[in-house]
């Protein structure tokens, strides 16, 4: 067996471990990456890339569409055609230029990229596919995640999770999803407007239950309007042997059938920590996600772990973020992951963004809250773009201003979420952003007007 000592090794070609390895690199920390897929991880090969690009297709295809009866500006489109094949290989392409991206910083950086599947044989030791055994002073555990299974509806089939959702050949005349959170609302959309019969059954009594109502209104809104029909507080019970539709009970405890030429099923994501010798190591876990302090250090000494094997917020960003981190720690500087805040996007139709506390957030932590929000219906470009529903919400401490969360939903607004964030992380008061000039006509300028309204005197409105 070949016989490799580093001084890093990196398990997991992620956001979350392609990040790191490229940092330890340049900080010039000898490491191996062992990835046994596909770099880039869930992220750039089955998750958010792939998603968007499914999601731009489906929006560019609709618009085409509604424009066959005409639009408010005159516009008229015939015959609008989409050919599934290219769309797919067109999201294929944007896959392979970003992890044939990923591998050449990851060699520009030095750092050893290993195929295949690690099994931990100690905290220092690691055998990949039992050919090799790479043994390291530190040990970063960067595996991610995979979709939940539900014992009634066991994958294979016609119930698919997002990763083949995302790779179908066929755009299928129905499909089912369980679960209105983000996968479900995000591909239930775009495949309800590539024409797919959508059907989403959510366990609890709304859409996307940890966000709050006033932001996902219009989008419960945009799915009745897109023809979804969508079931809440229902569970999904299995296929009906006879039929192959899925059996379904509402609250009141209805049975009915769903037509279904596929089921996604997003019920959440779990961790990838077992199968590969992690229980070996004893650390401590919570729910099978390992448990990191503020270092991301878990509690093994100088074994690591990032990203979604953590545990939520399962988002890129932050297993990103962690990864620049531990890089950093290991070359000795002193950091620790405690960001103001995390920015959710929910690319949904409006989209969705949360960043820091909303106001119920703000309240349940014990503060004096001050909430304020511009409607986009009172925003010129919203207007030109012929889409302005939503808004933008502060929420600011009652004391000084300074500003605890930002909130939105509109269109576009994914875009605006770095200006909240930087704002936040700035520490930001009510008066900065009122303060700040913002370009027009920009649906930015809603963000300003909120500020204005939290301080009484907004322009615009
Ligand atoms: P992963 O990306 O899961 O990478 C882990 C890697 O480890 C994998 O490549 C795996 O093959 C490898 N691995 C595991 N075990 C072993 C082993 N024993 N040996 C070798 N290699 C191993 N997040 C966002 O922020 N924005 C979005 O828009 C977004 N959209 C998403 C859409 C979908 C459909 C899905 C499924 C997820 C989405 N996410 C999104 C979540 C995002 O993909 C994850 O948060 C992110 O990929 C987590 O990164 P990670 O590095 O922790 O793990
Ligand atoms: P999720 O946690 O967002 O939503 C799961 C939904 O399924 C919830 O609404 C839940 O109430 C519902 N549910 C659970 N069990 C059910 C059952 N038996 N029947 C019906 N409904 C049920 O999970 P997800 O949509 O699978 O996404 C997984 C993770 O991936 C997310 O938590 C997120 O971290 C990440 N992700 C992020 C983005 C983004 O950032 N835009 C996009 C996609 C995925």
């Amino acid at each position: 067996m070949d016989e490799i000592a580093t001084r890093l090794l990196v398990i997991g070609g992620g956001p979350g471990g392609y990040v790191a390895a490229i940092r330890a690199g340049q900080l010039g920390i000898e490491t191996v990456l062992v990835e046994e897929h596909a770099l880039g991880g869930s992220c750039l090969n089955v998750g958010c890339i792939p998603s968007k690009a499914l999601i731009h297709a489906a929006d560019a295809y609709h618009d085409a569409r509604s424009r066959e009866s005409g639009s408010p500006f005159g516009l008229s489109v015939g015959g609008a055609a989409l050919d599934f094949g290219k769309t797919v290989a067109w999201k294929d392409g944007i896959v392979g230029r970003l992890t044939s991206g990923v591998a050449g910083l990851l060699r520009k950086n030095r750092v050893t990229v290993i195929r295949g599947r690690a099994d931990i044989i100690d905290g220092k030791t690691v055998a990949v596919d039992g050919q090799k055994r790479i043994r390291a002073e530190h040990l970063l555990i960067a595996t991610g995640s995979k979709p939940a299974e539900l014992s009634a509806l066991p994958f294979g089939g016609k119930v698919i999770s997002s990763t083949e959702a995302l790779s179908l050949a066929e755009i299928p005349p129905s499909l089912a999803v369980v679960g209105a959170g983000y996968i479900g609302l995000e591909l239930g959309t775009a495949f309800a407007k590539l024409g797919s019969r959508v059907t989403i059954v959510e366990a609890a009594g709304k859409i996307l239950p940890g966000w709050d109502e006033e932001l996902t209104r219009p989008v419960a809104a945009r799915l009745q309007a897109l023809g979804v029909d969508l079931v809440t507080g229902a569970k999904a019970l299995g296929i009906d042997a006879a039929t192959g539709k899925l059996r379904i009970a509402e609250a009141q405890q209805n049975e009915r059938l769903v037509d279904c030429d596929k089921v996604l099923v997003a019920v959440g994501r779990v961790a990838c920590s077992t199968g590969f010798g992690l229980e070996g190591l004893d650390l401590a876990m919570d729910g099978g996600f390992i448990r990191v302090d503020d270092r991301c250090a878990t509690t093994m000494r100088d074994v690591w772990a990032i990203g979604d094997v953590t545990g939520e917020p399962m988002l890129a960003h932050r297993a990103m973020a962690q990864g620049e981190m531990v890089a950093e720690l290991i070359a000795g500087r002193k950091r620790r992951f405690d960001p103001v805040a995390i920015p959710a996007i929910c690319f949904t139709d409006p989209e969705i963004v949360s960043v820091g506390l909303s106001p119920a957030q703000a309240k349940a932590a014990g503060h004096n809250a001050r909430v304020a929000a511009f409607p986009f219906a009172a925003n010129g470009r919203a207007m030109t773009q012929g889409d302005d529903g939503g808004f933008i919400r502060v929420v600011a401490d009652e004391a000084d201003g300074t500003l605890l969360g930002v909130q939105a939903v509109g269109h576009g607004v994914s875009e605006l979420s770095a200006a909240f964030g930087l704002a936040l992380e700035m520490r930001a008061r009510l008066e900065d952003i009122a303060a700040t000039i913002h370009a027009h006509p920009t649906r930015g300028e809603a963000f300003q007007e909120a500020a204005l309204r939290g301080l009484g005197h907004a322009l615009h409105i």
